[in-house]
Formats: structure tokens, sequence, C-alpha cells
């Protein structure tokens, strides 16, 4: 491992948060002189400030906005805005502004686990869990880190040889942070509008996104079916030989994994590619067997199979994966409909893949809107859905959309946020529903409105999905 970018320089961590904590302690053990500065200054951070201070680590709360005397370097948590006046004052000052990841790349020694590194709008985690499930199965040494588990610094300080490989997830902002990063292959899912406050535009969005594939040395991995994933590979530099291999639910061409009759298969890593196809694994092997999930599971075989790894792993990692709480995930089946909690689709992007997965519908969908419409997504999902119940706060966002492209879908208008509000959706919902129906909660919206977390959220909805099985005794 190597400390020396940063022993003895003078650096300024921006953000009392995980990743900010780490860095710190990290950049502290490492020799430099640490001050970390958040624009908080609440009982919790004074209390996580008392912890550093007893480390020696400075810590200044109240003003997130003004560089330290001396500065050397600053080291951003991902959600600080690019706009934000510390970066400002950093620029003037002539001082560079790397995130955590940057960090952690940079600490890398010589023989250093390689990355296979992960992004997109949706499914990043997922597809980074299950790449290290085959990796697992391969029996390599690995971990799924970046933007998920423990903070990334934290796993390259155990030292080269604690790894054989990393699944790495990175999310567009510390794309945005890591200007050195280079992978060993890599894959962009997808690119919706997401984020765009913090980006500025669709552009600097989707740039920050294909920062992945920048020194690629094996193979950037993109997604057939949307073309701006494609586009990234094209105009990133890679090493001589690094390959495009694309992913497609439908039936490979030569140099892509995809899916034929039920069957995950690779036409990219194998000797005679024109004529030969490998059997991955079966459709049946990934759970929930949903489109966009396959999809996440053929990145992610393609990322091993360029890391070099057997056909038989791959399928006995995508069998032993099971996805986190509340990402399509079915509570219980009552008088013959199924509930499915899919809380985590917080934008319209996520949501148009959970809609689409299932025949017959009744949505329960609304929160807060970020900016988004919900045209598009109501355009393409009409056809599925029995009916819609609508919490939170921007639903009538979401009716409007309904009522202009689905006008004939019954729709519930829940006009409250207590604590109430998600037993009587489900009330609805059920009402709604008829015996083989789906109903699904994929809200489209983040949840803050009227929940801590999109966690709290699937949890009311389980909870009085639950109350609805009891009465149906
Ligand atoms: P991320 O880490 O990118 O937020 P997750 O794996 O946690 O992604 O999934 C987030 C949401 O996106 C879930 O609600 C899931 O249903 C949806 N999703 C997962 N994979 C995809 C995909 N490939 N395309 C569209 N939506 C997806």
């Amino acid at each position: 491992m190597t400390g020396q970018d940063f022993a003895g320089q003078r650096i300024t961590v921006a953000g009392l948060g995980v990743s900010g904590i780490s860095a710190a302690r990290a950049l502290a053990g490492l020799g430099a002189t640490v001050t970390v500065v958040d624009g908080g200054d609440g009982e919790k951070q004074r209390a996580t400030a008392a912890e550093l201070e007893a480390a020696g680590i400075a810590v200044r709360l109240g003003d997130g906005e003004t560089l330290p005397e001396g500065t050397g370097l600053v080291v951003t948590s991902p959600g600080w805005k690019p706009s934000s006046p510390l970066f400002a004052a950093a620029a003037e000052a002539g001082v560079d502004v790397i995130g955590d990841v940057e960090v952690a790349w940079r600490l890398r020694g010589p023989d250093a686990a390689p990355w296979l590194a992960i992004t997109g709008t949706n499914g990043k985690t997922t597809t980074t869990q299950m790449l290290a499930s085959i990796l697992a199965a391969e029996g390599l040494r690995t971990a799924a880190v970046g933007n998920i588990g423990t903070p990334i610094i934290d796993v390259i300080q155990e030292g080269d040889d604690a790894y054989d490989v990393l699944a790495v997830e990175l999310s567009s902002y510390q794309l945005h942070w890591a200007p050195s990063l280079r992978a060993h292959s890599a894959a962009v899912l997808n690119l919706a509008p997401d984020h765009l406050d913090w980006h500025g535009s669709m552009e600097a969005y989707a740039a920050d996104k294909g920062r992945i594939y920048e020194g690629n040395t094996v193979a950037c991995v993109y997604n057939v079916a949307d073309k701006a994933t494609e586009d990234l590979v094209r105009e990133a530099d890679v090493e001589e030989g690094c390959r495009a291999i694309g992913f497609t639910l439908g039936t490979p061409g030569p140099g892509q994994v995809g899916v034929v009759e039920g069957i995950l298969v690779d036409r990219a890593f194998v000797e005679n590619r024109q004529k030969q196809a490998q059997e991955l694994a079966e459709v049946a092997d990934v759970d929930p067997p949903a489109p966009h999930n396959i999809a996440n599971a053929l990145a992610a075989a393609a990322l091993a199979r360029a890391f070099g790894v057997q056909p038989a792993s791959v399928r006995d990692g995508l069998r032993a994966f099971h996805p986190d709480a509340h990402r399509i995930q079915h509570v219980a089946d009552v008088a013959g409909t199924a509930y499915i909690d899919d809380s985590k689709a917080t934008n319209t992007h996520a949501a148009e893949a959970s809609l689409a997965a299932y025949e017959h519908i009744v949505w329960i969908a609304g929160g807060l809107a970020k900016g988004a419409t919900f045209d598009e997504l109501v355009q393409k999902s009409a056809g599925h859905l029995r009916g819609a119940v609508l919490i939170g706060k921007d639903r009538a966002l979401i009716a409007e959309a309904l009522a202009r492209h689905a006008p004939d879908v019954p729709v519930v208008d829940l006009d409250r946020t207590d604590t109430g509000a998600m037993s009587e959706a489900v009330r609805e919902a059920a009402r709604l529903a008829r015996p083989g129906d789906t109903v699904l909660l994929a809200p489209a919206c983040a949840s803050m409105d009227m929940y801590l977390n999109y966690n709290k959220r699937g949890d009311a909805f389980a909870d009085a999905v639950r109350e609805l099985a009891a009465q149906d005794q």
C-alpha cells in the first residue's frame, strides 16, 4: 500500500458522514494533518467530532463553505455538489478536490486486487452483489464495495493481498471525484435522467458515468437496449485490446451475452464467437427473474467472464444471490393477490422496470417527485394497470399523468400522510385487485415526505399487508 501521496499534507475532508469519517481516519493514520468541515452543528455531529478530535483530527462544525488556511488537498464526501462554495474556494486557491474512491485508488499498491466496476442509474447495488456472489462461487477472495457496505478506503487499507478482486459499485458522484481510477473492466447498466440538480445537466451526468470506462484493460460492458451506454464506451479512452461487450435480453450477437430460450448465454468469452455460445445459467437461477434483473445478471456475468470466471461459477453465484429487502420483495399472497414491495423504486426509471415485470397490477405510488415527470412512465405502463392508489406529497403529478394517458384506470387519491396512510393504501389496493393480480409498491418517488427512508416505507407496506392477511383469515 502506498500512502506517500498523503503523508505530511494538510487535507480538508468535506462532510462528517460515513465516508468522511473513514477518509479522515485513514488520512490521519497515513500522517496527514486533517481537518473535517461540515455545515451542520447538531448533537450527533458534536459527538462524532469529539471522537475524531480524540484521535488528533481537527473538526470544524457550522461552516462547510470556507477553505481552512493552508489546505493542500480537499477530500470530499460524494454527496457534496460540485457547485459548493468550498470547491469554488479550492479552485481559487489552486487546490485539488478528490473523493473517497480516488483516495482508495491512490492507496492501492502495485499488487492490489483489480477492480470490476459498476455504475448506472438503476441496478447498481443488485448487480454488484450478484458479481461478488459469482466471484465468491469461483473461490476468489472478494467483496462488494464502493457505494455499498464497508467504506472503500477501509477495505483497501486491509492491504494488497487481502483480496483477489473487488466488485465496486460507483455512483455518478463518486466517479466525478475519481479522475485517475482505472478499472480492469466496467459496466454502465443504463442511463436515465436522475440527480440532474447535482450534475447540472444530462450531459454532465452521462460524462461522469462514462468515466468508469476510462483506461479499462479487458472489457467495457454496455447495455444493447440503451444506446447511450454504448456511446459512452465509444467515447472512452481504453487500453489496447480492451473489448466492448454488450448485454441483451434478446439473442446475443458475437461479442455479446444474452438470453436464448430461457438460458443466459455467452457469445463474447468463447473460443469461436462467430459459431459458438456457452451456457451460463438459466433465467430461473436469477432472483427475481424480472426482465430488468436478468439484465443485471447478464452484466454481472459479463464482468465475471471478463475476469476469467468459469461458466459454472456464474450459475452457482447467481443461484446463491438473493436481493436486499425492498427490491421487488414478495411480502405475501392474500386472497390470490401477490403483494410486492419495491419501495427502492425511488425514480420513474426503476418503477418502469418493476411495472413491466407483472401483467396486471394495482400500483401504489407517490411521494417526493424530485422534479420528475410521469407521462412517459404512465404511457409505457398503462396496459398493466388494474388500478392505482396514490400517496404522498406529489401524488397530484401522477394523478394528472394517469388522467391524461390512462383515463380508464381507477385511481384512489389518498389525502393523508400520517402513519396509518399505508394501511389504507393497501386496503384500497386490495379492493381494486382481482385474483391473480399483483399489488405493487413502486412509488417512483422518494419517501422522505412520509418516512425516514425507503426502508421504513417498505416496512410500513409489509406491516399493512400482514394486517390485511390477518383480517383475511
Ligand atoms: P441502485 O444501487 O442503482 O440504486 P438497486 O439495485 O438498489 O440499484 O435497485 C434500485 C431500484 O431499481 C429497484 O427498485 C429495482 O427494482 C430497480 N432496478 C434494478 N435494476 C434495474 C435495471 N437494470 N433497470 C431498471 N431498474 C432497475
